[in-house]
């Protein structure tokens, strides 16, 4: 009830949820309330969650923040989030996102842009919360639910966490299940939670993820106790700190507070050392290309026939022409075509295929110095502190826009775990983030070194 009550106060202004579930929410809790009494009860017996528009749930709005969505109710539920309620958690509704994941600022969104509860200090400006998992950035953070599900194909978990000063993990690629959300780029979409701590972080992260047959590409191996990491040592542990990461322009609060994460860390009794990732430089434009490209293949599916908004034409191929047309946002239309033109015949092997080469170079980038004994790497989380709704130059540049995942695609490119933990204030008093990268599935060495930095 106390949340339900905050989300009636709050969201008008933060615009984070899209849909609210308060029957279901209070069903849920009651029956919640009816295993504990029993003596029964999963991990997260009670515990309400927001869940991000990707994600189906049965009976409940599902449309990706996506116009061509208009209606959906699918009758089946992520695995994801079926496998949170098998745990005991509550849901509260759905949450704001960009359209179908794509965006930077969580403004995209068909039902209009997110607001960040953080303001500058003596300012009264909207910022953004970060996209593409702004509403579940924006709704943790101002306690409108006690975690949230989320997803990162290039950045959209860690970039909103750093942009609200909560927590963001994307787990290695596999981890979690993709069965049930929206397809955005397929190879590198992962789930994750967002939270308000590195602890709650670690018992969502637990409860997400699953080996699942309806997603071939999940992994079977054992989900560990996440949350028993906290509090392990640092002592003898091997943190990379990439040169490459340095990049032109970058605020030199950002640079400070760099340095200090690596104080911290080193104080714990972790080991620094300088690696170098060459193939850096590369991994925005070659994401921008691989990204768009599986969008383009994925967004085929809502065509007028299966799901949602329909237009009628004089005949089917107008139909599917208007639906899409009226259907889709700016930017979505930006990735189909970018994404369609580098498919086609005579430029695959000058984008496409050159892009998925470098991928594999920045991949190997990785295991060059996982290989040479380094355990974790720290990195910034983005390029900035969050900026204001309507950005003129970001709209003016998409580019721009582009540019605050520099440095979260290579971790999606690479199919590694990367988490985002609150790290300080910037000199407007916004929140910043500082990123971990690890191997595959060691979200533990994530968590435990995240710990001491938040
Ligand atoms: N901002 C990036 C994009 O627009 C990443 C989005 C995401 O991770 N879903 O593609």
């Amino acid at each position: 009830d106390a949340y339900v009550e905050a989300i009636e106060r709050a969201n008008p202004a933060l615009n984070a949820y899209v849909a609210v579930t308060p029957d279901k929410a209070r069903d849920m809790a009651k029956a919640s309330d009816a295993r504990l009494a029993n003596g029964e009860g999963g991990a997260l017996e009670g515990i309400p969650l927001g869940i991000k528009d990707l994600f189906a749930t049965e009976g409940v709005h599902t449309q990706a923040c996506s116009h061509v969505l208009d209606g959906f109710k699918p009758r089946y539920e992520s695995t994801v989030t079926a496998n949170l309620w098998a745990d005991g958690a509550v849901m509260l509704g759905k949450l704001n996102m960009d359209e179908f994941a794509m965006g930077s600022s969580n403004e995209t969104s068909y039902y209009g842009p997110v607001v960040n509860p953080w303001r500058a200090a003596g300012s009264n400006a909207d910022l953004v919360p970060g996209g593409s998992s702004g509403g579940s950035a924006s709704a943790v953070s101002a306690f409108l639910c006690a975690g949230a599900t989320a997803t990162d194909t290039g950045g959209s978990i860690r970039q909103p966490a750093a942009f609200t000063g909560t927590v963001g993990i994307k787990p290695t690629y596999g981890r979690c299940s993709r069965w049930g959300i929206a397809a955005f780029a397929s190879s590198l979409d992962q789930a994750g939670p967002i939270a308000r701590d590195v602890r709650d972080a670690a018992i969502l992260l637990k409860s997400m993820a699953s080996v699942d047959p309806k997603d071939t590409t999940s992994v079977d191996r054992p989900v560990p106790d996440y949350e028993a990491a906290l509090g392990r040592s640092l002592k003898g542990m091997k943190v990379g700190i990439p040169r490459e990461y340095r990049v032109d322009g970058m605020p030199e609060e950002i640079e400070a507070l760099w340095q200090k994460g690596i104080a911290w860390l080193r104080d714990a009794g972790a080991e620094i050392v300088d690696i170098s990732l060459p193939h850096t430089k590369y991994a925005l434009p070659a994401y921008y290309i691989v990204a768009p490209a599986e969008a383009s293949s994925n967004l085929a599916r809502y065509d007028g026939v299966r799901y949602g908004l329909r237009v009628p034409g004089k005949d089917i191929v107008e139909m599917y022409e208007n639906t899409r047309a009226s259907g889709f946002g700016q930017e979505v239309k930006r990735r189909i075509m970018i994404g369609t033109y580098v498919l086609s015949a005579g430029y695959y092997d000058a984008y496409y295929l050159q892009a998925q080469k470098v991928r594999t170079l920045i991949k190997r980038d990785f295991e060059t110095v996982f290989d040479a004994g380094v355990d974790i790497i720290l990195t910034p989380a983005t390029p900035s502190a969050a900026f204001g709704v309507a950005d003129q130059e970001m709209a003016a540049d998409p580019v721009k826009m582009y540019l605050n995942d520099i440095f979260t695609v290579t971790v999606n490119m690479a199919g590694l775990p990367g988490i985002a933990v609150p790290a300080g204030l910037d000199g407007r008093g916004l929140p910043l983030g500082l990123q971990l990268i690890g191997k595959p599935f060691e979200e533990e060495t994530l968590f435990q070194a995240g710990h001491v930095i938040e």
